[in-house]
């Protein structure tokens, strides 16, 4: 589903992804952790090109994005983001916020674009909220209009960078519920995520980037519980 190939992404002088390669696969959930300022953010957004990688190639459903003749609205549009402060439109409702992608860009009627909506704030616990506006939702319930708003391109893939981190405490449990239902119907995943606990349960895969690079690649139940490198044993010595 995603193949990143020697990624590397700079900002002027400063090189902040040296050579990242994995791979997606589809219905795999992928878990990226590392301290603060490893890049994790970065090499998320160039997986849909919110960041022009410097060099080296990411392709998403067999198409390299960052070919100059890829389509990349299209691509996008498989590609859905959850970010950590929810990025609702302010002036739109939650239903709006569903409808609008879906009405401009996919082309559905009122009709089919209202009827999805309904359905997937219904999924996301927020059936009651369609009319609400972002400023008198929660934190948590912002978060879950802002992953439906994502669901409602009927994306491939989806990312999500720490969703929860901007939550009061008492809310990150929502979100993280309406993750992993998302994630047991078998959707693509990739979740910078400082929660450990929800990174053991629901990832396959544990991607640990220190310093712009790919550090460590294994299965939560290898990864936190044997770590190889030293720098993922002091990461998560501060973590647990
Ligand atoms: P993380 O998400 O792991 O905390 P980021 O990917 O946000 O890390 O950032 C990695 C490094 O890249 C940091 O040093 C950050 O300051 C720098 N950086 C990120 N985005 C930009 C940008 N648009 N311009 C310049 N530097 C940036
Ligand atoms: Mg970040």
């Amino acid at each position: 589903m995603i193949k990143v190939e020697n990624l590397h992404k700079s900002f002027g002088k400063l090189d902040v992804l040296k050579g990242i390669t994995t791979s997606i696969n589809a219905g795999d959930v992928v878990a990226i952790i590392g301290p603060s300022g490893s890049g994790k953010s970065t090499f998320l957004r160039c997986l849909n090109l919110l960041e022009t990688p410097t060099s080296g190639q990411v392709w998403i459903d067999d198409q390299d994005i960052t070919n100059k003749s890829t389509d990349i609205l299209k691509v996008r549009q498989n590609v859905g983001m959850v970010f950590q402060h929810f990025h609702l439109f302010p002036h739109k409702t939650a239903l709006e916020n569903l409808t609008y992608a879906p009405l401009t860009v996919k082309g559905l009627t009122k009709i089919e674009a209202e009827e999805k909506a309904h359905a997937l704030l219904k999924k996301v616990g927020l059936a009651e909220k369609a009319n609400e506006y972002p400023n008198r939702l929660s934190g948590g319930q912002k978060q879950r209009v802002a992953i439906a708003r994502a669901l409602a391109m009927d994306p491939d893939v989806m990312l999500f960078d720490e969703p929860t981190s901007a939550l009061d405490p008492e809310m990150v449990k929502e979100v993280l519920d309406v993750m992993k239902s998302l994630a047991h119907t078998g959707m693509t995943m990739a979740i910078v995520t400082h929660e450990m606990g929800f990174a053991k349960e629901v990832a396959d895969r544990v991607l640990f980037l220190d310093d712009g690079k790919l550090v460590e690649e294994a299965p939560p139940s290898e990864f936190f519980s044997n770590p190889k490198t030293k720098r993922a044993q002091d990461f998560l010595e501060k973590m647990l």
